[in-house]
């Protein structure tokens, strides 16, 4: 099983001499909060995740959970790690003061959340949720709902959920049934099955609460009749303690590829009482509240799942010795040596680092411009929601898809030893496919992209995107390494142009491409940007290795860049033109 270890180096570094963290708070206004802090943060969160979360991630996948008479358990040790986690407050780093939470910068948050990821992603999802509906509730639910629940969720007391799928309505929630009749008293029955729902039922917590989607009777069809609604497993009395049972019941458990720790349940709604989120018929508004928050952090599952491959990957590669070095014997009194000398599995091993440090840089970024969206006054507010709505799906898209590929090279280091049980490597790959899958899978990540965030106002999100990279850029200072971060800027600006007048179906089959180069080109800058940065770290080991990481990326990966702006720029026909019979001929 790999031994996982916080990246807290590369953190460091990042916060303090690429962000550069206090002068990041002191522009916004935060006076409160310093690198130091950050550090702090970092370590305890450090700790919680490889003493407490880590040896529990194995047992979790054996185990699995289980549904008796109603009720799921947890594996083994999962609910203990969670009231340690509620009672040392990590819960609760980002909710608001008004009831009682930390109110962290994101900045701080992002690197702990990584690493609970990286070190048990089952167990990380239902807290994960839980501040997604905490977001919800913040900004959408009445003043009697928030005082109602919000304390509770933000200290982690109750957990929170996202219902949004059916059996016939997944991508497509226009298609969704579940039903919400009003009563006298200003609440609703709720009937109806949501399925795949994270977190559904455990036995951690006192309540539940669950944020649904439904439609009340008179509602428009599709996606402008949809309502949200917070509906409780067990319903407040009257000091807010949890009360009488509500309607809500598990049907079952999905047996699944991966996460066989979280507990992903069938609902049946079967005349709940449930309560309005914001405005009837905008539910889909608030649930994207919700889902946007919920989407960044699946892309902080792929960061995590990629770092542990990496670090359980470079381990087994510095141990096991099969054959000769083709560059010369690297260990003469040995009879073959290790495989990390090997230019393939080097290739492997920096291809994983280049990717995962690369991603983190992105979500570093991600965190610094969601704590302006938090603090800053309302200009860097405006930049900050653009740059976040601009960046949202590629994080999420790209993030996930080089988890999924790093976790398939760490397996592929092992050898056959990587696809048996016992190393862990198998159980990364297979935890982080789904996250490719849920929040809305990459393909409509990319299609989000292209068609909603590229078009809007004729390409403003994109623009403000380029605008504030290019701040990052200037600031690099050694000269050719900024004309490539310039060249390579330049070129996502023109090609990102030139998308904008692209017929329906020319768009539709180059979005996935279109997000690849995106991302691609971007982690190209912020690699150019962090080199940079390095050459003025104290750590010299990390200075260098910064370098030439740059130096792999940029010749070895990079290229991948190309291939996908080739591939977007050859349009629709090649794509639709095999059809019908032409499928089935064989
Ligand atoms: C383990 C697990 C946990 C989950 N947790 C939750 C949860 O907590 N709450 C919740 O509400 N849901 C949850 N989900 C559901 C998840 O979000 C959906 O599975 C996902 O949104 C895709 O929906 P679907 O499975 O119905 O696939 P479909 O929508 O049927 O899609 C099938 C394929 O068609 C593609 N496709 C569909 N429509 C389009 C389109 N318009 N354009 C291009 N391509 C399209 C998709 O990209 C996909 O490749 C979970 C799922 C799993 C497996």
């Amino acid at each position: 099983m790999p031994q996982y270890q916080a990246p807290l180096a590369d953190y460091q570094f990042l916060l303090k001499d690429w962000l550069s963290l206090d002068s990041h708070y002191q522009s916004l206004g935060v006076t409160d909060f310093d690198f130091e802090l950050a550090s702090e943060v970092m370590s305890q969160g450090a700790k919680f995740a490889e003493d407490v979360l880590a040896p529990l991630n194995r047992t979790g996948d054996e185990q699995g959970c289980t549904l008796k008479e109603g009720q799921v358990t947890t594996p083994d040790g999962f609910a203990q790690a969670y009231h340690e986690y509620i009672a040392n407050g990590w819960n609760s780093m980002l909710g608001s003061a008004e009831y009682d939470g930390q109110e962290l910068p994101y900045s701080m948050a992002v690197p702990v959340h990584e690493m609970l990821h990286s070190a048990n992603l089952s167990w990380r999802l239902t807290s994960m949720l839980t501040e997604s509906a905490v977001l919800a509730v913040t900004r959408h639910a009445t003043q009697q709902l928030k005082d109602t629940y919000l304390a509770k969720l933000i200290s982690g007391e109750w957990t929170g959920t996202m219902n949004l799928t059916e059996p016939q309505a997944g991508t497509d929630l226009a298609l969704l049934s579940t039903k919400a009749e009003p009563q006298d008293d200003g609440s609703y029955k709720v009937t109806g099955n949501k399925i795949f729902i994270t977190g559904g039922d455990h036995e951690w917590t006192s309540n539940i609460v669950h944020m649904v989607l439904a439609r009340t009777p008179d509602a428009p069809a599709g996606v402008k009749g949809i309502s949200l609604f917070l509906v409780p497993k067990f319903l407040p009395d009257g000091q807010g303690e949890p009360g009488e049972a509500n309607a809500v019941s598990v049907g079952s458990l999905e047996h699944k590829m991966g996460i066989k720790g979280s507990p992903t349940c069938v609902m049946n709604y079967d005349g709940a009482t449930g309560w309005l989120v914001g405005e009837e018929n905008q539910g889909l508004v608030c649930m994207f509240t919700m889902m946007n928050d919920a989407r960044f952090q699946v892309g902080l599952e792929g960061l995590g799942a990629s770092e542990a491959s990496f670090q359980g990957a470079l381990a087994y590669a510095r141990e096991r010795v099969q054959s000769r070095a083709p560059q010369g014997v690297q260990c003469p009194d040995d009879k073959a040596d290790p495989i990390v000398f090997q230019p393939d599995v080097a290739r492997m091993l920096l291809t994983q680092k280049a990717l995962t440090e690369g991603c983190r840089a992105m979500a570093v970024l991600y965190s610094g411009y969601m704590d302006a969206e938090r603090f800053g006054d309302d200009d860097q507010k405006t930049t900050a929601s653009q740059v976040l709505q601009f960046l949202t799906p590629v994080c999420k898209a790209f993030m996930t898809d080089m988890g999924l590929e790093s976790a398939s090279l760490g397996v592929q280091v092992f050898g056959g030893h990587g696809y048996i049980r016992e190393w862990g490597m198998e159980q990364l790959m297979r935890d982080v496919r789904i996250a490719q899958l849920y929040e809305g899978t990459n393909g409509i990540q990319a299609l989000d992209l292209i068609g909603r965030k590229l078009t809007r106002n004729k390409g403003q999100m994109m623009e403000t995107t380029f605008n504030e990279l290019s701040k990052r850029v200037e600031a690099i200072t050694d000269t050719t390494m900024q004309s490539q971060a310039n060249a390579l800027l330049n070129d996502w600006r023109a090609t990102s142009a030139d998308c904008l007048g692209l017929a329906p179906e020319d768009v539709a089959s180059a979005a996935c491409d279109y997000l690849a180069y995106t991302a691609y080109s971007l982690v190209g800058v912020l690699w150019y940007s962090m080199a940079d940065a390095a050459k003025q770290s104290d750590n010299t080991d990390l200075a260098s290795a910064k370098q030439k990481t740059c130096d792999f990326y940029q010749a070895r990966i990079l290229p991948r860049r190309d291939a996908h702006k080739v591939a977007m720029q050859a349009g629709a026909a090649s794509v639709l033109s095999v059809s019908g019979s032409e499928f089935d001929y064989r």
